[in-house]
Formats: C-alpha cells, structure tokens, sequence
C-alpha cells in the first residue's frame, strides 16, 4: 500500500491520537496539529518517536500550512465532553467555525481529501429512534449544549459549501459516544466518570433517574471506519457507532462487574438538554463501507479498565 501523508488536527486528544497511532503503524506519515487545550502531550508517547511522525503545536482557529504534500486531512480538534464545552464554549465554538475553515482551506489547497469529525450531538435530544443520517435533529440553539452542536451543526454546512462551490473532496463521519483508552479520567462523561468512581470505591453519580440510554463504541471500531470513509470518496454523512443500546443503570451495572467495586448510587437532576436516548442506525455506514463495530461493549471495557487503573495509580 503507497505512504500517503495525513495530518490530523486534535491529533493529541482522544481520538485524534488513536487515529494517528493506527495511521502510522500502517506506514503513512502523520502531522498532528492540537493546542493542547482539552488534548496531552502524554497521548503521543506510545508512537511519537515513529519514523513518519511530527507534530505542531497550534490553534487551528489561527491559519497554519503544513509544507510539503498532504494527501488527507482529519478534522478531529474540538472539546468534546459535556463539561468541557460547558467551561470552554467560545473555544468550542471558534474550533468549530473559524478552526474548520482554516482546516478545509489546507486541504483545498492541497488537493487533500478532508473528513469533518462531526458528531450524533447534531441530533439533538432525537424525536427519531434510532437516528438515520437523514434525520435533521432536535437542537436548542440557545442551551448549554449549543456551543458545541451548534459548531458542528455549522462545520457540516460549511464542509458541504466548500464541497458543493469549490468542489472540495469531503466526507463527514457523525461519531456516536465513543469509548476506550487514553479517555481523560476527568473529561465528566459518563465511561470515565463510572469507571474511576468503581476503581477509587466512590459512589455512583447518576443523572436523572438513569432510564436514559447510550450506545457505546470502542475506539478500535470507529478509527477503522473512520480510515475507511477518508479511502473513500464518499461525500454525504456517514454515522459510525456501535447500535447497542443501553440505559445508564444498565451500564454501571456493567462497569460494577467488571471492576467489582464501586460505591452506592447517587441521583442528581438530568442536566438540561440531556438527550433521553441515543443509537446509530448504520445501515449506511455497513452499505457504503463495508463498516460495522466487532468490539463488544464487555470486551471494549475490559481494554478500557486496563488503562484506567493506571490513571488512577499516577
Ligand atoms: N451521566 C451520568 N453520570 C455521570 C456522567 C454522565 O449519569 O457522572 C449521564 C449523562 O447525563 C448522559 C449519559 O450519562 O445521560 C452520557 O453522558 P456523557 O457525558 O458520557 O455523554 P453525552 O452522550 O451526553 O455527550
């Protein structure tokens, strides 16, 4: 397979990372750009030394070049837990807007192929269970969650303009929650929240009364649907998640067994806006890539857990 050149911008949080990891080991060079406001240095230590990699210190929502050639370009810097778009939403929105346009001109101007990490937070709170790529979404343009549904709503509409006037090579990925190593144990969502209350023998903190569900995916999963959709040319938007569904209570019941530890269960009002439910429909994604998660949500924790003990440890 021929080396092409990726440069992933976010590429030292959470997914950026694992996406540079997996690029790399499958011999293409990597130039991870992030700023380092929600992303770690620490992140990049399992493969920064690679022959192929290097990555820039910037804030995309500053103009930047990559000199040389560049064959793709993964959009994936944004906060992108509850509470850090609830602390940073100026940022969030900025990375969104101005972040992404000055992302899809690098591409543009490379002849790159560019992929937008969007998110199933356009959805909203969904009416529509579960949620189809044609389904327009229940969003509160004025709410806590705005800053960051409200960035990603626009970057679809931005990438889609540059597609359809300048006849830019797109694609959009809507990432469903996401899961497994490298997770901050303090970002506020629910996968690290319960794991590190189990392993430090906390009380749960549930929100609302834990009815509400969510379909988890384990990152391997969705950074090989991710590299699909970039080899593709597929331009319409591409959901990729794992379809099992589960309430909240469901899922620390889960986290308990697994970890044989944790606490009591503490209920606290679901905060505003928090969608009821949550499930990919990926029928497109198993039709145009050839895409479904293999992961199970058992097996994915397990990997998981293995990396949070050492969190908690350090
Ligand atoms: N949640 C919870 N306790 C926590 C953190 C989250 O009950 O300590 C709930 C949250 O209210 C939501 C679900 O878990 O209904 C998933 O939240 P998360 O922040 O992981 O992601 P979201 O899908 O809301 O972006």
């Amino acid at each position: 397979m021929a080396t092409k050149r990726w440069v992933v911008t976010g590429g030292a949080g959470f997914l950026g990372s694992h996406l540079c990891e997996t690029l790399l080991s499958r011999g293409h060079e990597v130039v991870a750009v992030d700023s380092l406001l929600t992303g770690a240095l620490a992140n990049l230590s399992a493969f920064e030394k690679k022959p192929g990699f290097s990555f820039l210190r910037h804030d995309i929502i500053e103009p930047f070049d990559v000199a040389g050639p560049v064959d793709y370009v993964l959009n994936f810097a944004s906060p992108a837990s509850p509470i850090d778009y609830a602390r940073l939403p100026l940022e969030t929105l900025r990375v969104g807007s101005l972040g992404t346009e000055n992302a899809l001109k690098l591409a543009f101007e490379k002849k790159a192929r560019f992929i937008q990490a969007s998110t199933s937070e356009i959805y909203g709170d969904p009416t529509v269970h579960p949620q189809p790529e044609e389904y327009w979404g229940n969003v509160n343009t004025i709410g806590p969650r705005a800053c960051y549904d409200e960035a990603k709503r626009y970057g679809e509409a931005l990438v889609t303009s540059f597609r359809r006037s300048l006849k830019a090579n797109t694609g959009l990925v809507r990432i469903f929650n996401t899961y497994g190593p490298r997770m901050r144990l303090d970002d506020g969502r629910v996968v690290p929240a319960f794991i590190g209350q189990a392993l430090r023998g906390e009380d749960y903190t549930v929100f609302g009364d834990g009815t509400q569900t969510r379909s988890f995916c384990y990152v391997d999963d969705l950074v090989r649907g991710i590299l699909l959709l970039a080899e593709s040319d597929y331009p319409d938007p591409v959901n990729l998640g794992n379809p099992g569904e589960f309430t909240m209570l469901e899922f620390l019941e889960i986290v308990r067994r697994l970890t044989g530890g944790g606490g009591k269960l503490t209920f606290s009002p679901l905060p505003k806006d928090d969608p009821k439910q949550r499930k990919p429909d990926i029928r497109r994604a198993k039709a145009v890539l050839g895409w479904e998660p293999e992961v199970h949500l058992e097996e994915g924790l397990k990997r998981t857990i293995v990396w949070f003990r050492t969190q908690v440890k350090a």
